[in-house]
């Protein structure tokens, strides 16, 4: 742990740009709001990286009930398969199939001014696939997606 410490200490005092774009790519940030959106269209994170974060907060006031928003990450080919099961799975199952091996990582489903966020292995993507992110809840990928880039 020393070492550890010794090392975040030593990025920190050199404060140099490559330190935080590294950072940057191992954290996926996203707002949805009551209009059925994200933010964001596409994102980038670095398989490198231990532990990808994904940070999902909901600016709406709508209920989850009604406007239910979470991330879901998948390879793009596998993303109509994972919301019809997750239209199956109903608001009980948080329109998420469960334990299905298709889904590489989400966050619980969250209604208006909600936050939450959710951790996976880099390791888990492979750099150059063809993945996205998208919300679960039904019918809400078809605007609530977008392109996830994995660098190396
Ligand atoms: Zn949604």
């Amino acid at each position: 742990m020393k070492t550890v410490h010794a090392i975040l200490a030593a990025s920190a005092l050199l404060a140099v740009a490559p330190f935080a774009s590294a950072a940057s790519n191992c954290t996926i940030r996203l707002q949805g709001n009551d209009a059925m959106q994200f933010d964001q269209k596409a994102a980038s994170v670095s398989a490198s990286c231990p532990k990808i974060t994904i940070e999902l907060t909901h600016a709406g006031k709508m209920p989850v009930a009604a406007m239910g928003h979470n991330v879901v990450i998948s390879q793009t080919a596998d993303m109509a398969a994972i919301t019809s099961a997750g239209m199956k799975a109903g608001a009980a199952g948080n329109y998420l199939p469960k334990g299905d091996p298709k889904v590489i990582a989400a966050t619980a489903l969250i209604g208006g001014g909600g936050h939450t966020s959710a951790s996976f292995p880099g390791n888990k993507l492979k750099a150059g696939g063809d993945y996205s992110f998208f919300c679960s809840f039904p019918g809400h990928s078809a605007l609530m997606k977008g392109k996830l880039t994995v660098t190396k």
